[in-house]
């Protein structure tokens, strides 16, 4: 039986930076973050899309889009789980063992 479902989250990446916010008029500590939509089978394999890197305001939220490839590039790991980021390779790998097992049984006399 699978289960399937989705959702969104927000990881903060980085230490915070102050910076002037414009919309509080003072200064705010700045919290580089990911907020990415993601998708779930079975709580095993999931998928992420609608990614996007962000320097939000902790306290109104305003905030800059950050450029994903140099934000990437610059991150000691990447943020986003292992299975989220390989679950369909994983799922894709194990639907065609599944395939060649079911042709081998078939072919097996
Ligand atoms: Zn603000």
């Amino acid at each position: 039986m699978f289960m399937i479902g989705q959702g969104e989250r927000t990881v903060a990446i980085g230490p915070a930076e102050p910076r002037d916010c414009p919309r509080c008029q003072q200064q705010t500590d700045f919290v580089p973050q990911l907020k990415y939509s993601y998708g779930e089978f079975d709580l095993l394999f999931g998928f992420v899309y609608n990614k996007r890197y962000q320097l939000a305001c902790p306290q109104c939220g305003h905030g800059w889009i950050l450029d994903t490839r140099q934000t990437e590039r610059d991150l000691p790991r990447h943020p986003l789980l292992f299975r989220l980021r390989y679950g369909f390779l994983i799922l894709a790998g194990l639907i065609a063992a599944l395939g060649l097992a079911a042709y081998a049984y078939r072919h097996s006399g």
